[in-house]
């Protein structure tokens, strides 16, 4: 008999096209998964709009973006099903039922909900409610799927973290295991830094090279990387630790007994970043090409590309349906149903109705 497979799920924000940060981080550990697990991917749009919410055309217009990104890096439609997270509206009925089983105060102590509250700045008191909450509507997507595994960047864990504690909590509370307790899976090389040298290449920063990059812009973004500030001339001893350049070369480069060389002069002092700069160019060229190549050919089939959305969607809103009635079921308040069924046994309540008519 075939065991039943495990459940991966995983998302990202339509709020810009993916880049790679997202490929190590994430895409490259779900395009080797799809084989082995059930896969669904979210393109949460419900999350996007939680600082977007001024700005609906823009997380509109990047589903598509996202889509072609997956199709592009070999998420196969035929192992997994890419969805949108507001055409399933049982994620958002779950965060409903999930918010009252986690604190204010413990929101506001997420770790990633911090960092990113300074980025954002919404300004004194003017923190959206729906942006504070979104670790909780994280909490229903990775439920709702049954999921187990999490392939995620470095950022998520404290999401992760918060999920595995509404799970327990649910469970306990209702006494039921109705929820999956999901593990995250990080990549070694698990937050890539941007072009500037912030601590995350995101699509927020405008600080990132992305999967449809063409050649020329890779090569200047490359070119115009941050290094290390006190590495002025090439004769000069340079850090590699906390240098892009020498994190990207590992994360990208294959030849590790070369890059482990180039670290070393360049401790040594007498490499150039514009050597080291160059031969990153290199590596990210022969990464990209084939993805660039391949979302040009998906580009031309955008129908297709929708039907594929339409599909994945459908399968997950059946199992998030699922998902969700057990959880009603676990909190006893399906009972709504059970009276109206009931109701259809009584006959007497015609005659009720009648007289309330007249
Ligand atoms: P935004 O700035 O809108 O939040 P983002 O670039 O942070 O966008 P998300 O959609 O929030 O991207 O993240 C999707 C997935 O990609 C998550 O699993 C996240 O951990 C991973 N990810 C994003 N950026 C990086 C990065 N720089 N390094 C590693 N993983 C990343
Ligand atoms: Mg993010």
């Amino acid at each position: 008999m075939d065991e039943k497979k495990k459940i991966i799920l995983t998302g990202d924000r339509p709020t810009g096209k993916l880049h790679l940060g997202h490929y190590v981080g994430s895409l490259k550990n779900r395009v080797s998964l799809q084989n082995q697990y059930d896969q669904y991917i979210l393109i949460a749009d419900m999350q996007a709009l939680t600082d977007n919410a001024g700005n609906p055309q823009k997380v509109r217009d990047n589903i598509l973006e996202v889509a072609l990104d997956y199709l592009a890096s070999g998420i196969s439609p035929k192992k997994t099903n890419i969805c949108i997270q507001s055409m399933i509206p049982e994620l958002a009925e779950l965060t409903m039922y999930y918010m009252n089983l986690v604190s204010v105060s413990r929101l506001e102590r997420n770790p990633t909900i911090k960092e990113e509250l300074k980025l954002r700045k919404f300004g004194e008191g003017a923190v959206p409610v729906g942006f504070l909450t979104y670790p909780i509507s994280q909490a229903a997507d990775i439920t709702a799927f049954g999921a187990s595994l999490v392939p995620v960047g470095e950022d998520q864990l404290p999401m992760l973290e918060q999920t595995r504690e509404i799970v327990r909590k649910f469970n306990q509370t209702y006494k039921r295991n109705v929820l999956v307790e999901p593990q995250a899976l990080v990549p070694e090389i698990s937050r890539l830094p941007g072009i500037d040298g912030k601590a995350k290449m995101s699509k927020s920063l405008g600080n990132a090279i992305y999967l449809a990059d063409e050649p020329d812009v890779i090569r200047k973004k490359v070119m115009s990387m941050y290094t290390d500030p006190n590495h002025l001339r090439v004769q000069d001893p340079g850090n590699v630790e906390n240098n892009p350049v020498f994190m990207y070369l590992d994360a990208f480069g294959t030849d590790k007994d070369k890059i482990a060389e180039m670290k070393e002069h360049y401790r040594r002092g007498g490499l150039g970043d514009v050597v080291v700069k160059k031969y990153l160019n290199e590596i990210l060229q022969e990464v990209l090409e084939p993805i660039r190549i391949r979302r040009k050919e998906f580009e031309k089939y955008k129908p297709e590309v929708y039907k594929i959305l339409e599909l994945g969607t459908k399968n997950a809103r059946q199992l998030a349906s699922k998902t969700l009635a057990n959880v009603k079921s676990a909190m006893g308040i399906d009972y709504a149903q059970s009276l109206f069924d009931e109701s259809k046994k009584i006959r007497k309540w015609k005659i009720v109705i009648q007289k309330t008519k007249s």
